[in-house]
């Protein structure tokens, strides 16, 4: 790593202790995996591609020198949410976690990054179990790459261009304040960057399931239910707070808007090619499925109602103002 990146580190406040690829790659088989993934896509994306030293779930696009860095974290705790919620879905098996006390704060949160580095992707409950290993590779995909899409999207639209002063896009909102203009800007970076990841994974997963489910629409309807349940469940595990206050002046929008504009995206998708209805359907679905999720893992009561904070006004005024910036941050000409 050259100074260049280092320093470029140091101003994103993010760490600068990487990880050799021998110690990435020895964790784990899944791991080993989700990395030389990820590496193919740096490749292919021509940029350079760093594993950071830290156990949060975290990521970050630089433009200046051009590199992606990913949190460890990222693929550590992926592969935790996937064990977690695969036992319960598959063995209804839970994990013993208290009901929550603070309603802002979301329930998993401690819990899931105290979890003990025990998650072995080799148990029996899920490795001879072709339901549960499909879940696991499901759930665990989609937190991982849904991740390194994103980055790669701020990348391959070249947001770094805009502003000579904007040097990178972070991953997290959580000490941002922005004025209300730039905050919205940024939003719409996220949201086009959100829209590019989810377009990713359909044609790297959604698409080939097709195929494979086509004598069988009920399955596939099933698999794309569930593919959306994991994706809102990704957004529901990016940041600890469930307290909006401020998005105004955020970097990130609230996780109910950027579950609502994949829902939006979702519905005028036309490349999966299903009928209005069975997308109207697909959506309830997983918004219960996840709902059941939340409070039958986590015991996180605010889950019940924490997507209807926002009225249904304030969502479609704040889509209307990212829906207008759009242009300018889509398909910038590199
Ligand atoms: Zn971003």
């Amino acid at each position: 790593m050259n100074s260049e990146i280092i320093n470029a580190l140091k101003n994103a406040k993010m760490t600068t202790y990487c990880l050799d690829e021998d110690q990435i790659i020895s964790q784990s088989e899944w791991i080993e995996r989700a990395y030389t993934k990820c590496k193919s896509l740096a490749v292919f994306f021509n940029t350079k591609f760093y594993i950071l030293h830290n156990d949060t779930f975290n990521g970050a696009a630089f433009y200046k020198p051009k590199f992606i860095a990913l949190n460890f974290g990222v693929f550590d705790l992926s592969q935790k949410m996937a064990h977690i919620i695969t036992n319960y879905l598959v063995h209804d098996i839970t994990p013993n976690i208290k009901p929550n006390k603070n309603p802002n704060r979301k329930a998993y949160y401690d819990i899931f990054f105290s979890l003990p580095n025990m998650v072995d992707a080799n148990k029996k409950t899920i490795k001879e179990n072709s339901l549960a290993n499909n879940y696991y590779e499901q759930i665990a995909s989609i937190f991982t790459l849904f991740t390194m899409f994103h980055e790669l999207g701020h990348i391959n639209h070249n947001h770094g261009a805009r502003n000579i002063n904007h040097f990178c896009d972070g991953f997290d909102s959580s000490t941002s304040s922005l004025s209300s203009e730039n905050a919205l800007d940024s939003q719409t970076r996220e949201v086009i960057c959100d829209l590019y990841a989810f377009e990713c994974l359909v044609k790297s997963h959604v698409l080939p399931m097709k195929k494979e489910l086509s004598y069988n629409k009920e399955e596939f309807i099933k698999y794309l239910t569930d593919h959306l349940t994991f994706i809102s469940l990704y957004f529901y595990f990016l940041s600890p707070n469930l307290n909006n206050d401020g998005y105004k002046h955020a970097s990130h929008p609230p996780t109910a808007f950027r579950i609502f504009s994949i829902y939006k995206y979702f519905q005028s998708d036309e490349t999966i090619n299903i009928s209005k209805i069975e997308k109207e359907l697909i959506i309830s679905s997983s918004s219960e499925n996840l709902r059941k999720i939340l409070i039958n893992i986590f015991s996180d009561s605010a889950s019940n109602n924490w997507h209807t904070w926002f009225t249904d006004s304030e969502l479609a005024a704040w889509h209307n103002e990212i829906y207008n910036r759009t242009p300018n941050w889509y398909l910038f000409e590199k």
